[in-house]
């Protein structure tokens, strides 16, 4: 196994998890952005959101709602967040693994570099 979140998954390679489910499972990004910046991702290997089709679709909606709880469990879902999911190169994705940032706890600028 050659892909670095499938290993995070499989316990390989420790992380801090604040969440698992059987489809779903989230943990601390260990270069954090933001106070708060949580990655959630699907235990099953999806390569980017190019991968994402009609059979796998379903763990999109459901990455949302995790995304939801979490940032009402670190109390930035009044102040607010953001939701980022990097795709290929250009996007600045470094993983090639489908991950959904959750960042929050500080004023966010927009538009990204
Ligand atoms: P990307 O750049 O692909 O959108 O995001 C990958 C993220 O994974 C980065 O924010 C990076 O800090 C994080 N990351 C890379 N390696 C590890 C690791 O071994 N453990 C954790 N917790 N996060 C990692
Ligand atoms: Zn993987």
């Amino acid at each position: 196994m050659d892909c670095l979140f499938c290993r995070i998954i499989a316990g390989e390679i420790p992380s801090d998890k604040v969440y698992e489910d059987e489809d779903l499972f989230a943990f601390r990004d260990i270069d954090p952005k933001a106070p708060t910046h949580i990655l959630v991702i699907p235990k099953k290997h999806i390569q980017s959101v190019n991968e994402i089709d009609q059979n796998n679709v379903n763990l999109i909606s459901k990455a949302y709602l995790v995304l939801k709880k979490l940032a009402l469990e670190e109390g930035i879902a009044e102040s607010g967040y953001r939701i980022v999911v990097n795709t290929n190169e250009d996007g600045g994705q470094s993983v090639g693994h489908l991950h959904f940032h959750l960042l929050g706890g500080r004023s966010l600028s927009w538009p990204p570099g």
